[in-house]
């Protein structure tokens, strides 16, 4: 278990280090931008969408670790999911951190950020991308904040 736990913090200081998918998005079909005024977390995640399926994806922006790596890592699972998995995904994410469990296998690496839970102010941070994809489905141009 102790193995587990370093492992899954190794996984969160990398992805903090060296996010994946950060960087400027061309030719983006959609986009939002997201804001976590309690830590000072400000993320934009933008995707191209072709036909249902997310073609690519991309974030820009800074915050802490957990937003950062929790970001890094959402644009590294969804890259070619559909919309409705990725819908399906957010809910099983959002269940895992907020303690209701659910199948935490289905969320392979992204379970790196299971402990997060026990810690409400970051819920918010891990959390932070996630919404801020949400947003970005929608048909609205979105500017959302946690609080
Ligand atoms: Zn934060």
């Amino acid at each position: 278990m102790n193995d587990m736990r370093d492992l899954y913090q190794q996984l969160i200081l990398d992805h903090n280090k060296s996010p994946r998918n950060k960087g400027p998005l061309e030719n983006s079909t959609s986009r939002a931008v997201g804001h976590n005024p309690l830590c000072g977390d400000r993320i934009e995640v933008a995707l191209r969408l072709d036909g249902d399926m997310i073609a690519d994806i991309k974030f820009e922006g800074s915050g802490c670790a957990i937003s950062q790596a929790s970001a890094s890592m959402m644009t590294t699972v969804l890259k070619g999911f559909s919309t409705g998995r990725a819908q399906e995904l957010f809910e099983k994410f959002h269940a895992m951190l907020t303690g209701d469990g659910g199948d935490m296998e289905q969320l392979g690496k992204l379970a790196a950020l299971a402990d997060v839970y026990k810690f409400p102010a970051r819920v918010k941070c891990a959390m932070l991308p996630w919404r801020t994809l949400e947003a970005s489905l929608d048909s609205q141009p979105a500017m959302i904040s946690t609080e």
